[in-house]
């Protein structure tokens, strides 16, 4: 079923891609899809070093720019850190938070997802809050149950005055860079189940407008699938996000 929400396409290009490499690559996406289709949405999130170099690249294109992490504070003494209000100071309107690699690697909480989302959204930048079971999860079935836990546990404190304040990315570990994907119907069930944890912490209104977006060994040949699912309305792409012509391609079927 054809959704109402606009479809989002958001590359993660995670620690790939120097200034130079990153600046190749922008360009070419704005000559790729620099005008959006109708209805689709196109994002990139690049490292946080590239965020102004891209920025300059695909200004003037409908391509929007996106940072893949960030710290709660707005400054002070907390080195490494950048603060949302310095993300959106490059003219980035998104933020991915609480990616698996990121809980996995550098040990963040839901408590510190909550931070994030919400100093964000004060800041005017969009959450992408990932979520997703491990294969264990998984394979006990409770992969439903996880991953609303997941999203109360880091969602439940925020208040959204509109839906465009906030995106889901379902992201199931075991599918991360490893060429297995979930199928359509095992990515329905639980970002169908994401959206009914949302109208339970936002209300239907808002709950039926955030995108819930899948991410996971997504790539041309498959999203087309993906996105026919009634509460999937986009995807997080990784690997295929680096390189121009399969990110346009996604973007072109969706
Ligand atoms: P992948 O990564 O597309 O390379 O599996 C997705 C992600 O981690 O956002």
């Amino acid at each position: 079923m054809q959704s109402r929400r606009t479809r989002l396409i958001a590359g993660n290009w995670k620690m790939n891609n120097g200034i130079g490499e990153a600046a190749v690559l922008a360009s070419r996406l704005g000559e790729l899809v620099g005008t959006a289709p109708e209805g689709v949405e196109v994002l990139v999130c690049p490292p946080t070093i590239d965020l102004s170099v891209v920025a300059d690249k695909i200004e003037g294109t409908d391509i929007r720019l996106g940072a893949q992490n960030c710290y709660w504070e707005k400054s002070g003494a907390y080195t490494g850190e950048t603060a949302p209000g310095m993300i959106r100071g490059v003219g980035a309107l998104y933020c991915i938070i609480g990616h698996s690699e990121r809980r996995e690697y550098f040990g963040e909480t839901d408590a510190d997802e909550m931070r994030k989302a919400r100093a964000l959204i004060d800041a005017g930048i969009t959450p992408v809050f990932c979520c997703g079971e491990s294969e264990s999860v998984r394979e006990s079935g409770s992969q439903v149950a996880f991953v609303c836990d997941q999203i109360k546990a880091g969602l439940a404190g925020i208040e959204l005055a509109r839906a465009d304040q906030l995106v889901v990315a379902y992201e199931p570990i075991w599918a991360i860079g490893t060429g297995k994907t979930a199928t359509a119907a095992d990515a329905q069930e639980v970002c169908g189940a994401i959206r009914k944890t949302l109208a339970e912490l936002f209300g239907e209104q808002i709950a039926e407008g955030v995108r819930v977006l899948y991410g996971g060994s997504a790539k041309p040949g498959n999203i087309a699938e993906f996105l026919a699912e009634r509460d999937v309305d986009g995807a997080l792409v990784g690997g295929a996000s680096l390189v121009a012509e399969d990110f346009a391609a996604m973007v072109a079927r969706a």
